[in-house]
């Protein structure tokens, strides 16, 4: 999906346009950057997927109403983990126009969707397994701090229901007239017709609405719980959520996976939350009660006098929260010495005269230790 264009871009079509400027922009399109025109060309591939993806939306008056409003990132799953990017050529032929319009009828047989032909064609098993699916979405911080619901718009393919998923209307194989026999090998040994493996049976009349594949693509809305503590990358599978299987496979499951944004504020190190917090040299100095922020309200932060740069404080059980637990990870706030700019001359005596008074930082042995005593 390219992330600079929306639909009707992709189209070539304004947002005014009418349902019929958008089928004729879509034909006129899907046509020139068709694979079957373009074999191998990744380019002209990615382009007749978006075109696919661009039209089940624009064309359908109901998704299209909800793409206007709800807009682009939202059909795209956050711009990531579309599966239409995965879709073979044999799933853009079967792919369901709004108002059950197929492929056939839009492109005629000019790109060979249907029909019966001469040679072997590898078919897909009767009962093959539905197809797993993976998004990918982003959710802030807090959305793994406190746990959340999101809503996300996903594409998947459900038995057609003009065919329940049968691929087309059965009768008696053609290509053997029902013997179920080879009838282009004239030897002794007969070989099974390839059409029907043998049964006599085949299917005659292929369902318009699916291509054949016993499958549409459908649009769906999905609720998914964030639970609290998911870490970075970390995956949500719903069960038969993927693809339905075909004949009586089952269907495939749905990964969800989750990408946490940088929080402004807060660094996660697996369940323990660091918080970065500038102090000047007087309170590093002196000490000082400082307020800093926890996910879980403000606390009142101690720092000892005479605390060092990068010195940490662990604030217990105030970082994230873990995973199928009722426990917390700790917050760290690492404290960060700011030196003052001052210009005033009676203040800078002052501290000069403080300093003659104070023990200072011994560098003899980073002095002695530097040189190289070896003679060359
Ligand atoms: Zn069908
Ligand atoms: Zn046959």
């Amino acid at each position: 999906m390219s992330k600079s264009k929306d639909f009707y871009q992709i189209l070539e079509v304004s947002k005014s346009a009418t349902a019929e400027e958008i089928k004729k922009n879509y034909k006129k399109l899907a046509k020139k950057y068709h694979p079957d025109i373009h074999p191998d060309d990744k380019e002209a591939e990615i382009k007749f997927k978006e075109l696919s993806e661009a039209y089940a939306v624009l064309s359908d008056v109901e998704k299209r109403k909800d793409y206007n409003s709800i807009g682009h990132e939202a059909f795209t799953s956050s711009g990531q983990g579309n599966n239409f990017r995965n879709m073979n050529s044999e799933d853009m032929r079967s792919f369901r126009f709004g108002g059950n319009t197929s492929f056939e009828d839009i492109f005629g047989d000019s790109f060979g969707g249907g029909g019966r032909r001469r040679t072997r064609k590898k078919r897909t098993p009767a009962n093959q397994q539905g197809e797993d699916k993976l998004y990918a979405v982003t959710v802030d911080l807090d959305d793994a701090i406190t746990g959340s619901i999101i809503e996300l718009s996903i594409t998947r393919r459900e038995k057609c229901k003009q065919c329940s998923g049968a691929t087309g209307t059965k009768g008696k194989c053609p290509e053997c007239n029902g013997t179920g026999e080879d009838q282009s090998h004239q030897s002794h040994y007969q070989e099974p017709c390839y059409n029907c493996d043998g049964t006599g049976e085949a299917i005659v009349e292929p369902c318009k609405v699916c291509g054949a594949t016993g499958l549409t693509p459908i649009f769906e809305k999905i609720k998914i719980t964030i639970p609290k503590g998911i870490r970075d990358g970390g995956k949500i599978r719903l069960s038969g959520k993927g693809d339905d299987g075909r004949g009586t496979g089952k269907s495939g499951d749905l990964y969800i996976e989750i990408n946490i944004n940088e929080h402004p504020v807060y660094t996660r190190d697996g369940d323990n939350l660091y918080l970065n917090l500038d102090v000047d040299i007087f309170e590093a100095l002196l000490g000082a009660k400082i307020t800093v922020p926890t996910p879980y309200g403000e606390v009142a932060l101690n720092i000892p006098k005479g605390s060092d740069n990068d010195q940490k404080f662990r604030l217990k059980s105030r970082g994230m929260p873990k995973m199928k637990s009722d426990e917390f990870g700790d917050l760290y706030v690492v404290i960060h010495v700011k030196t003052p700019k001052i210009e005033d001359e009676t203040i800078l005596n002052d501290i000069k005269s403080v300093m003659d008074r104070t023990s200072r930082l011994d560098r003899s042995s980073i002095l002695d230790e530097g040189m190289i005593k070896r003679e060359i």
